[in-house]
């Protein structure tokens, strides 16, 4: 069954003065897929992620993004995704219910909808006995999964990660991965990008940029054949590193 392309990006270009942070970029990402998308510092990563969710006007190119162009219709895109940067945005002065009924609010969800999702999203975290504690007297960790969990609170075709595990452990990282699969698995399209190259394996396909342009996409395991090398980490630093 042939699947539902839900980004389609066609020569993507920002241009800053006579900078061009990316350059041309082309690639698609279908329904339900985890697609990584990797480069080291200052490769493009934000700037291009900044495009595909409607905050940053494209110098040139085309792009669709759930459905929706990125010239005209940035607002119904934003509708349809979730983001979280890697400052995510949680308020640490508030609860962790009370972060949960403010992003809830934003994204329009109503009164008991809210109600219900508070109490779900605090049980499936293991949550529930701190749900009255400021989120932060929390550890990174659970404070990134419930993040994370408000960036899904409206159920976004589409969620993107722009380094949603700096800094935490690789338990922590393991289980906000299991997070991510749970998603991708009920149909939503997970477009993430890491340093950490066990991440990139986990990922279906991952995109490589350097210098504003992708020089390579595929899946890990092709990319690997490839570039002749067991590790994700060895083709990152030939691709990357030069
Ligand atoms: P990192 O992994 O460090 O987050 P990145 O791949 O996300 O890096 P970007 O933040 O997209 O990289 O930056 C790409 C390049 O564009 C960098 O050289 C950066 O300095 C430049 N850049 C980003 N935003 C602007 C801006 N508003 N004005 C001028 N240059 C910018």
């Amino acid at each position: 069954m042939k699947k539902n392309k839900v980004i389609s990006v066609n020569g993507l270009t920002k241009m800053f003065g006579d900078f061009t942070a990316v350059n041309q970029i082309s690639f698609e990402v279908e329904q339900g897929e985890i697609f990584g998308f990797l480069g080291a510092n200052g490769a493009g990563k934000t700037t291009a992620m900044k495009m595909l969710i409607g905050i940053s006007t494209p110098s040139s190119g085309q792009a669709e993004v759930a459905g929706f162009d990125v010239f005209t219709q940035a607002e119904d895109i934003k509708k349809n995704i979730g983001y979280m940067s890697q400052k995510f945005a949680l308020y640490d002065d508030l609860t962790v219910k009370e972060n949960i009924t403010f992003f809830g609010g934003i994204y329009g969800l109503s009164r008991k909808q809210i109600k219900t999702k508070t109490t779900t999203l605090t049980e499936e975290l293991g949550l529930s006995e701190v749900a009255n504690q400021l989120v932060g007297s929390l550890p990174l960790g659970w404070k990134q999964k419930l993040a994370f969990s408000a960036t899904m609170l409206h159920n976004p075709k589409i969620v993107f990660l722009d380094e949603p595990t700096g800094g935490v452990d690789p338990i922590t990282r393991r289980q906000f991965w299991e997070m991510i699969y749970k998603a991708a698995h009920n149909g939503t399209t997970i477009f993430v990008t890491t340093h950490y190259m066990d991440e990139a394996e986990y990922c279906d396909r991952v995109s490589i940029m350097v210098n504003g342009k992708i020089e390579a996409l595929d899946t890990p395991k092709k990319l690997k054949q490839q570039f002749e090398t067991d590790t994700m980490n060895d083709v990152f630093l030939k691709l990357a590193r030069g």
